[in-house]
């Protein structure tokens, strides 16, 4: 029999194990918290713990990207899904579970299944030989994230989660902000610049300095952070002109209504296909979220700026997939290793469930010899799987969530609603097509945990 070695039981090691176990591979599954080990997030030993919400966010498979991501799972026998279900408790068209429960059933359905063997142990280097799928998430223990870092090389490993505020593109003023690249460089619609007098410079550099900030988690002032995801108030601190070196620097842009660079620009870049959403370059920010408003607020262009997101920083490991993964999710350089999950960069807890489900996929096909093409791209796990292994942009990667910026966008105008529609229309076909060539996984029976 084929075997696999599985580190890290969360949501993609338990869903990787399922599948690889259904398939017939014996899995060894090693997790650290049960052997005295915890990480700063988790409180038990469960598997598949929740860290924080309890909720799966929609379950609306018609109009929403994870809900679509929810039933392609679900069709897919996802181990994790079925525990979502059967735990689940009332939350209008949100999936929120117990998540006590369902953590419990994940633990009871692998512990139960004849080919998983679940070792309570931790893993500090990735190992030589020998199919591999790392799954130890966001938290992973510093040893074996210092390994990771010496096979992949450290630039393609990152600590923090370094979040630029987003802003709806329709909120933005554009009769005093203006389309342009630096030096008129690129097609001229790459950057929306937002001008700055000096006295709304200097006036903003203080407000970055006297805003309140949050603290980073006492686990999270040990973690190295890089030059890259530096916070624009650190930034700030470091003098009155750092920042106008740096992200708010005016050079080679001249502002169309005075004909000459501005004291200092924010410049905005287009951040999802549709060009509806633009994130604000180099404004990851510690800030309080209420801080943020106000202060952004004040920026020329940005009065009435509606944010899809705002900006954060916190502690996640994760790698450069797009740099460093193949179509099925395997380390170029060692491809016995898989990497599956928020280490990956994909963001969620669906999200990482769903890239252990194909990871786990992926691995059963190659060790009983068969072949797996990936998901179509129309599909929410194509969509993704393609973020990760090679539709984003390697230098600035950063995780993500589900959306429908990720997949090939619909042709033709149609209404909000009536466009997710097509989405969702076009992702089942593609789903069940993927599925007639590939034998579907044995259905998942909503059977009462062991
Ligand atoms: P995890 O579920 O974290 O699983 C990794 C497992 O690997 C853990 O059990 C860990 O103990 C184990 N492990 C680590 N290192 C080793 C080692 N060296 N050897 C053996 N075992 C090891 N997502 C949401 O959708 N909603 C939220 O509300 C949410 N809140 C979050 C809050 C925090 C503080 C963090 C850090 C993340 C949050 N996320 C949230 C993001 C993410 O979806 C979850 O972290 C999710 O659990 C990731 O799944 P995973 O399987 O990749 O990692």
């Amino acid at each position: 029999t084929q075997q696999i070695h599985i580190i890290g039981g969360g949501l993609a090691g338990s869903e990787a194990a399922w599948q690889l176990a259904e398939a017939g591979v014996k899995v060894r599954l090693s997790e650290m918290r049960g052997s005295g080990e915890m990480t700063p997030a988790h409180q038990t030993d469960g598997l598949a713990e929740l860290v924080c919400s309890n909720s799966f966010r929609s379950d609306d498979a018609e109009h929403n990207a994870v809900g679509l991501l929810h039933a392609e799972m679900r069709a897919l026998g996802s181990l994790i899904m079925a525990s979502a279900d059967l735990h689940k408790v009332p939350a209008g068209s949100a999936l929120a579970v117990d998540r006590d429960g369902f953590s419990e059933g994940v633990t009871a359905r692998l512990a139960a299944h004849p080919n998983i063997e679940i070792v309570r142990e931790r893993i500090d280097a990735l190992p030589a030989s020998g199919p591999t799928i790392v799954a130890t998430g966001p938290l992973t223990a510093m040893g074996l994230a210092e390994s990771i870092g010496a096979a992949t090389g450290a630039d393609a490993l990152a600590f923090f989660d370094a979040i630029a505020p987003i802003v709806h593109r329709d909120s933005i003023d554009m009769e005093v902000a203006w389309f342009a690249s630096r030096w008129d460089k690129g097609d001229g619609k790459d950057y929306i610049n937002c001008p700055m007098t000096k006295e709304q410079y200097l006036a903003f550099h203080q407000g970055l300095l006297d805003g309140e900030k949050t603290e980073f988690r006492e686990w999270e002032k040990d973690t190295p952070y890089f030059e890259g995801c530096i916070p624009i108030e650190v930034m700030a601190e470091r003098g009155v002109d750092t920042l106008r070196y740096g992200p708010m620097k005016p050079v080679g842009l001249d502002d169309p209504r005075t004909g000459r660079w501005p004291y200092a620009v924010v410049q905005l870049r287009q951040d999802n296909a549709l060009g509806t959403l633009w994130n604000m370059v180099g404004f990851q920010t510690k800030l309080k979220y209420a801080e943020q408003v106000r202060l952004f607020r004040t920026i020329p262009g940005l009065e009435k700026a509606e944010f899809a997101r705002l900006g954060g920083l916190h502690r996640n490991t994760f790698i450069n997939s797009p740099q460093l993964l193949d179509r099925t999710l395997r380390l170029r350089k060692a491809p016995h290793i898989r990497f599956a999950g928020q280490i990956t960069g994909c963001e969620g807890y669906v999200e990482s469930a769903s890239i252990g489900l194909l990871a786990g996929r992926f691995a059963a096909a190659e060790l009983l010899g068969t072949e797996l093409v990936p998901p179509p791209p129309e599909t929410a796990l194509g969509a993704l799987l393609g973020h990760i292994t090679g539709g984003a942009e390697a230098e600035s990667y950063q995780p993500m969530n589900v959306n429908f910026g990720l997949f090939p966008p619909v042709e033709g105008k149609a209404k909000k609603a009536n466009r997710k529609r097509l989405y969702t229309l076009r992702a089942e076909a593609a789903l069940n097509q993927w599925l007639g060539r590939e034998a579907p996984a044995p259905a998942e029976e909503e059977k009462e945990d062991a």
